[in-house]
């Protein structure tokens, strides 16, 4: 008798224990819910196009950016000694990852992985730096600076 209710007890035990880990690995707080990923599709790409030129918004595929997602970049030394600086753009995580179609907003071309758009950056002390794309390595010949 006393077995029984032991094993009894260990069965209980035994769901218990495996609906927490249910809940704990699929359930809402769990970073593997599929949840997640419904949500994220259902916002679709629309939700997250933004204008482009905005400053939260990566210039080769508009994409919307969150707080702390960066588009790649790499910024030369001012040639004139002046507060604006030359700038290649190669884009955001999203287009960088091929998810979005990459498109220079100056000329219109697709552009592939490893182009890039050439900007300038003028430096404002206070506000958010500026950046004006001037086009990209296919429509902006490099080395010309204006
Ligand atoms: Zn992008
Ligand atoms: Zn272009």
């Amino acid at each position: 008798m006393g077995s029984y209710l032991q094993i009894l007890a260990l069965v209980v035990i035994g769901i218990v224990l495996l609906w927490l880990g249910y809940s704990l690995f699929l359930g809402p707080l769990s970073p593997f819910f599929p949840g997640i990923f419904f949500r994220k599709r259902y916002d679709g790409p629309e939700s997250k196009i933004g204008t482009p030129g905005d400053p939260q918004v990566c210039p080769v595929c508009s994409t919307k950016l969150m707080r702390g997602e960066l588009v790649k970049s790499h910024a030369y030394p001012s040639v004139t000694g002046g507060k604006d600086r030359l700038m290649h753009i190669q884009g955001c995580f999203a287009c960088l990852q091929g998810s979005m179609q990459r498109k220079c907003p100056v000329c219109g071309i697709i552009l592939y992985q490893n182009d890039y758009l050439i900007s300038r950056m003028f430096e404002r002390s206070h506000t958010r730096n500026h950046v004006h794309v001037l086009g990209c390595n296919h429509c902006r010949k490099a080395g010309r600076m204006r």
